[in-house]
């Protein structure tokens, strides 16, 4: 870090309000007080839980419950620009916005990842992709009125958000089909580009997929969706094999913001950072989340923690000390097994080490614990309570 001095605030200028951008700018402004000035800028109405998606798209919550609105927050030191960032200069610490120029002492970069779905062919024309918001609610007319048939979840490309997402979603959707009455005369597939679900937890891996052999779901490793033939009704795959589906529930092409690839701060598509600081090559500039190649996979926990490291270095540099907090790669992950029933996976990507898990459940009662994750967060972040799933 830069040394910084002078009697004037620090500017930290913090670019997307998801896991990260919220997590730091808390923590931040929890131990700077008024030795800051925190600029939180992100171009969304709120901010929606990964998990929530999965729970507009099957019917448990509705969309505007699961939106925690910029405009509703309770965010004590920070101030909140509710605009799109057009262009970032991390050399000179300049952003532009639609709001007008925005100057930083430290930047830190939490802009996650988008999706393009039209990067694989046919699945704009031919099926749906559930990754981005949009999807996932426009999904849940779709999968109300399905009237049965087969059901294919597949995977398009790596990297992508929350590796165990496609797991839960075969398994609510058997539960929705079962509910349906719709079950029977139905088949469900899983196409996944991994040998096993949760790569780093045999444990976990295990229990999944002893789960999808016990409700009919098929299990295809190894295999990447590389279009749809919408007309044959058919999902073509890497290896030149094919499958018949009646509706794909895809996991689309993830890539970078545009603005961030026109920084010219990634390589091979995402910002490189120190993997125990989250420090980029640039002075004084962060990059924390999904927009990072921090070597975790693109999920909120991960999102979460490395900021807490990245904001525990800009505290160490307000207070004009060093900080030796190094990220552990560690994170909790709540899974969906339907019926109410949820399973914590524990895993840890330790920087240049190999990652582990472990697994607890699936049992019901862990439904409390994924409850009080939101309910924690929106408090912390919102100053609001919350719970989800109101339906
Ligand atoms: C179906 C599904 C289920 C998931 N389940 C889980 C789960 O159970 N647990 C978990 O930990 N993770 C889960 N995830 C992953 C999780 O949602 C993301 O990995 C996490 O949100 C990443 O945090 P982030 O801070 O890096 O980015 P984000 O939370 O995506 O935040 C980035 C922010 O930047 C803003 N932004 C982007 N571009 C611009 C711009 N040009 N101008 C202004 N603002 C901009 C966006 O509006 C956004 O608010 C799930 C994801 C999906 C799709």
């Amino acid at each position: 870090m830069s040394h910084l001095t002078g009697d004037t605030p620090i500017r930290v200028l913090v670019l997307g309000a998801g896991f990260g951008g919220l997590e730091l700018s808390t923590r931040v402004a929890e131990e700077c007080g008024d030795r800051v000035e925190i600029t939180l800028v992100d171009q969304s109405p709120g901010f929606v839980f990964g998990f929530s998606k999965l729970d507009v798209m099957f019917g448990k919550d509705s969309p505007e419950h699961v939106l925690h609105r910029y405009s509703d927050a309770v965010m004590p030191g920070v101030t909140f620009v509710n605009a799109t960032v057009t262009s970032i200069d991390p050399v000179a610490r300049t952003v532009e916005t639609s709001e007008g120029t925005l100057e930083a002492d430290i930047l830190v970069v939490a802009l996650g990842c988008g999706v393009d779905p039209a990067a694989t062919p046919g699945l704009v024309e031919g099926g749906h992709e559930f990754y981005s918001n949009a999807g996932a609610f426009a999904l849940r007319e779709t999968l109300e009125a399905f009237p049965g048939g087969r059901v294919v979840v597949g995977v398009t490309s790596t990297p992508f958000k929350c590796p165990p997402a496609p797991s839960e979603t075969v398994m609510l959707v058997h539960e929705m089909l079962t509910e349906r009455g719709l079950r029977e005369g139905s088949e469900i597939a899983l196409v996944m580009p991994f040998s096993r679900p949760v790569p780093p937890s045999p444990e976990a891996s295990a229990t999944i997929l002893g789960r999808l052999a016990e409700l009919g779901i098929e299990w295809h490793p190894d295999h990447i969706v590389t279009g749809l033939d919408p007309e044959r009704r058919m999902v073509l795959m890497s290896d030149g094999e094919e499958m018949p589906y009646d509706l794909f529930l895809g996991i689309p092409k993830h890539v970078a913001p545009e603005v961030v690839v026109e920084s010219g701060m990634t390589q091979d598509g995402w910002i490189p950072v120190d993997p125990h600081t989250m420090a980029t090559t640039y002075p004084n500039v962060y990059a924390v989340g999904d927009v990072t190649s921090a070597g975790t996979p693109k999920a909120g926990v991960f999102a979460e923690g490395q900021a807490r490291v990245a904001a525990d270095h800009i505290i160490a540099a307000v207070k004009g000390s060093t900080s030796d907090a190094q990220y552990d790669g560690a994170g909790i992950c709540y899974l969906e097994f339907g019926d109410g029933t949820i399973a914590q996976v524990d895993i840890v990507f330790p920087p240049g080490q190999s990652p582990s898990g472990t697994l607890t459940g699936p049992d019901v009662a862990l439904a409390t614990d994924k409850t009080a994750f939101g309910a924690d967060r929106v408090q912390r972040w919102f100053g609001r309570s919350w719970q989800p799933c109101e339906i």
